[in-house]
């Protein structure tokens, strides 16, 4: 049986607006209503008998009001399960049923807008309210619950048009409402005690869900929750897919650390970077960053630092590209790039990256903070005989940068501001240089003259002596291996400048 009679109710309300239909209702049902000081007077000066709640629990309200229906006759009441076990109890301890509990919540947020007087905002904080609400919305099975005066359409429907019965629909749809509303009244309390920011915290109805067409493969369902036209606005081309996303969110990060820099492009694919250029004009950026790896560029994300101007959208045009990021485009520049009506092009607002990282496994989520450290020129500790020269010093900054932001284990090789080959993703570190010698070679660059970036230590010497034998001439690791005294003699022996950081940059 899911029906249930309201036989009895206690209400307890802030606001009394709109509450005098409602006990006039239970009233000619017959049901008994306990209430609370302020609510009770209102109900008795409508002429309808009202038991006061200090009566049930033998108690009176304490401590300025801030203890009147915290007690065992009161949850006892609404918590009881209607079975046999829980009535007797009920019975032995001469705890009535309650099978309504109406609430409406001190009014937190309003005195929060209205005073910075904290001791006002604190007794704002509504403690027996809240644990009416859950409670009786925890027994929804048997209890309803009406958590809000926004609700009392609902309640009215039921003593009205349903005789005070209400269905087992009706008292889950209401512990769902009750449950949104607890837990918004709680995100309120814990953003006034977060004015300063320290903990983050995504804001469920500042996130907004945006379906996707499908997830990284069609065969998987995807949603974006958040406001994307804050960061960009789309001047051309499809909608946005997931993995779209994924090496967007991926260019932003890297371009981040380039946006004070002189035009610089980078060309991503599958989050990591084949192509990143520094250059006097957008155009020689765009020119040497496709330069770095003309393959991996077919269907890449674009990004640039400057508006894009119209003879590097001459050039970015003959390559088949997925999205292209500025922070602005000249006319022409759109007009001659919008003719493809697919590839997306976004205007960047800002470049924006989240404090925090989730990522789902096992049955659960984890949760750190984002990789925003980087490190310049003053972070590195000359390690070998030899130091850096200024130019490889520059280099070493720009190669840490990009191994950053690459995939585990990884190997960045740079020359003269340009990416000119990586390896990522590679189960050795040995792998990675090797598969970023090789790259740097088959696009016609000469490794020797360029300098390394690692993105973690060297834990044998082999990378170094396979560096300095490519003519590798400097190198940037953060250090702690057990064996980088190794790593340290082997650059030494083949006139190699080594810098450590202490900051490990693993990307899984
Ligand atoms: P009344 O005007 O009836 O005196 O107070 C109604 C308000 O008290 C409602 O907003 C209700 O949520 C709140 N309330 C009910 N019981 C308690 C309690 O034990 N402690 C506190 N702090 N508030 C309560």
């Amino acid at each position: 049986m899911t029906a249930r009679k309201i036989n009895s109710a206690l209400v307890s309300v802030y606001h009394k607006e709109g509450l005098g239909p409602i006990v006039d209702g239970l009233a000619k049902l017959g049901v008994t209503i306990y209430s609370t000081g302020g609510t009770e007077t209102f109900i008795r000066d409508r002429g309808i008998d009202v038991v006061p709640v200090e009566e049930l629990t033998g108690y009176p309200s304490i401590l300025d009001g801030r203890v009147k229906t915290l007690h065992p006759k009161v949850h006892g009441g609404i918590l009881a399960r209607r079975e046999e076990e829980h009535l007797l109890q009920l019975d032995q301890l001469e705890i009535p049923q309650i099978d309504l509990v109406v609430v409406d919540l001190y009014p937190f947020e309003e005195t929060v807008a209205n005073t910075e007087e904290e001791d006002l905002i604190i007794e704002k904080i509504d403690i027996g309210g809240i644990a009416l609400i859950r409670a009786a919305a925890k027994n929804y099975r048997d209890v309803l619950i009406v958590p809000s005066r926004e609700d009392y359409a609902t309640l009215q429907d039921i003593i009205d048009k349903q005789e005070g019965v209400s269905e087992l629909t009706d008292r889950r749809k209401l512990a769902r409402r009750a449950f949104a509303i607890s837990s918004h009244y709680d995100t309120a309390i814990f953003s006034y005690f977060n004015e300063d920011g320290e903990l983050p915290v995504f804001k469920r109805s500042e996130m907004k869900a945006n379906p996707l067409r499908y997830g990284e493969n069609p065969h998987q369902e995807a949603t974006f929750y958040g406001r994307l036209s804050e960061m960009f606005t789309k001047l051309n081309g499809k909608e946005l897919s997931f993995n779209n996303l994924v090496d967007i969110d991926a260019a932003v990060g890297l371009m981040k650390e380039f946006e004070e820099a002189d035009p610089t492009f980078i060309i991503l694919k599958h989050t990591n970077a084949c192509g990143v250029a520094v250059r006097p004009t957008q155009l020689e950026a765009w020119k040497a960053a496709l330069a770095g790896d003309p393959v991996s560029a077919f269907g890449g994300i674009l990004i640039t630092n400057r508006p894009l101007d119209v003879s590097t959208a001459q050039e970015i045009d003959k390559l088949f590209y997925e999205v292209l990021i500025a922070p602005d485009f000249t006319d022409s520049a759109l007009e001659l790039l919008s003719k493809k009506k697919k590839r997306v092009l976004l205007q960047y607002h800002h470049l924006q990256q989240q404090p925090l990282s989730f990522k789902s496994l096992l049955n659960g989520v984890i949760v750190q903070d984002t990789d925003l450290k980087t490190e310049g020129a003053d972070q590195f500790e000359i390690a070998t005989e030899r130091q850096p020269t200024g130019t490889e010093t520059a280099d070493l900054v720009f190669a840490g940068k990009c191994a950053k932001h690459l995939k585990s284990n990884t190997i960045a090789l740079v020359c003269n501001n340009q990416l000119i080959g990586m390896g990522c993703g590679q189960t050795s570190r040995v792998d990675a240089l090797r598969q970023a010698i090789n790259k740097a070679k088959n696009f016609g660059f000469e490794v020797a003259g360029s300098v390394m970036a690692s993105d973690a230590f060297f834990p044998f010497s082999d990378c170094v002596e396979i560096a300095a034998e490519a003519g590798i001439t400097a190198v940037v690791q953060p250090g702690g291996s057990i064996r980088d005294a190794d790593s340290i003699a082997a650059a030494n022996a083949g006139n190699v400048a080594m810098v450590t950081t202490g900051i490990r940059h693993f990307k899984h």
